[in-house]
């Protein structure tokens, strides 16, 4: 078994799928690597790193491969050299790329969508969602830290003691809790709030207040759905006094499949202290402010908001490391003794699927295309 673990070639990603620590595990199943020169560059792992640990390093070829290994979905191109029937491992996200799925299928393609792998217990260790958003949440607290024009700690000093800053953190799923703990570990006060009642019991362990909304909603899956109106006005009503006495707020509310709800309105953030930070890590989806712009550090009025994209990119040293694990976590299912063996009634290896055999087998995708 082949696997070739291309260059990215997505603007601004410096992630790569496979990291020199990893291959030795990945040799023992019995598989052949290669890379393409210079893949690790930009996660400031040089290809001899990879040489020493017995990858080939050179120019790849995609049309000799049965497995691609990816960080970044590839291109329409690449999906053209690939061999028929060859198995593809990156993030998708079908909903925007729907000629990208629509070529998968064509070129038989089966394709393992990372975004895709079930938040299951047992396939936790192969769930690159949380992985990486476990290292944006922690850099969403350092941001919001370094965008401040005052430190987070409690600070006694000889002309007098300093407060501790007060951050609030929106949207307690795998970021929002990391976000939370970095506050913390730097020394603010920190609140938290989400609409899945069962955040209350994590955001206390974090030693953070949970702000009690009395909304739950709860949707499939174990993710939230959208609100109604009704409780959107409920939730505006308690939050807006916490959003008022806020110097910092992360927000991390995402909804599978739709745009980020807005949790911030624009009469919220002119209400805002003087000097508040918002770090809107849901920028990818639209933003939880209604100020945002995705991509873009905004001024407004008094307050500053920082909405960064991919930024698990910006940690590509540790984001590659624990998404090669995710990768190789999953091709433990894959390959056995040194063959691809796909068992269809493995629920990982079945939900993680896109594309197979010609067909679109994710539901939702298939609806996006067609
Ligand atoms: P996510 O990125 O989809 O959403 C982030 C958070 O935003 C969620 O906690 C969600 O409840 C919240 N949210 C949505 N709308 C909101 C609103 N209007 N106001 C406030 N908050 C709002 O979430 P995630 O980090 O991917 O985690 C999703 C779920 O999957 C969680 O229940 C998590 O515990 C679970 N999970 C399970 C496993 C596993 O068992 N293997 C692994 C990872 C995550």
């Amino acid at each position: 078994v082949s696997i070739t673990v291309p260059k990215e070639t997505r603007p601004n990603e410096q992630r790569v799928a496979l990291v020199p620590s990893v291959v030795q595990k990945l040799q023992k199943l019995g598989v052949e690597i290669s890379l393409e020169t210079g893949a690790g560059d930009a996660a400031l792992i040089p290809d001899a790193s990879y040489s020493a640990a017995g990858v080939n390093v050179g120019p790849v070829d995609l049309a000799a491969t049965d497995i691609v290994m990816r960080v970044q979905p590839p291109s329409l191109a690449e999906v053209a050299q690939m061999k028929e029937g060859s198995i593809l491992m990156s993030f998708i996200y079908a909903h925007r790329e729907v000629e990208l799925v629509k070529a998968l299928r064509d070129r038989k393609i089966t394709c393992f969508a990372m975004e895709l792998v079930p938040r299951i217990t047992r396939a936790q260790a192969m769930d690159a969602l949380s992985s990486q958003a476990a290292l944006s949440g922690y850099y969403a607290g350092l941001l919001a830290a370094t965008e401040l024009a005052r430190i987070l700690p409690m600070m006694t000093t000889a002309v007098g003691s300093i407060r501790p800053a007060k951050v609030l953190v929106m949207g307690l799923g795998v970021a929002g809790l990391q976000a939370i703990a970095t506050a913390r570990r730097l020394g603010a006060m920190v609140e938290g709030y989400d609409v899945r009642p069962e955040t209350k019991e994590q955001c206390e362990s974090l030693g953070a207040k949970f702000v009690d909304t009395g909304i739950d909603a709860r949707g499939e899956g174990g993710y939230a759905r959208e609100l109604t109106d009704e409780e959107k006005a409920k939730v505006a009503e308690v939050l807006t006094k916490r959003i008022q006495q806020a110097d910092a707020i992360i927000t991390t509310a995402a909804i599978p499949g739709r745009p980020s709800p807005k949790l911030i309105s624009k009469a919220q953030v002119d209400g805002m202290k003087p000097g508040a930070v918002i770090v809107d890590l849901a920028a990818e989806g639209g933003g939880n402010c209604e100020y945002t712009v995705p991509g873009e550090t905004t001024q407004v009025g008094h307050a500053k908001i920082v909405a960064p994209l991919n930024v698990p990119s910006l940690l590509a040293e540790h984001a590659s490391e624990l998404y090669s694990k995710n990768l190789l976590n999953l091709l433990e299912l894959i390959v056995k003794d040194g063959a691809i063996n796909l068992d269809w009634d493995d629920e990982v290896i079945a939900k993680a699927a896109l594309t197979h055999g010609g067909e679109i087998k994710n539901e939702a995708a298939s609806k996006a295309v067609n």
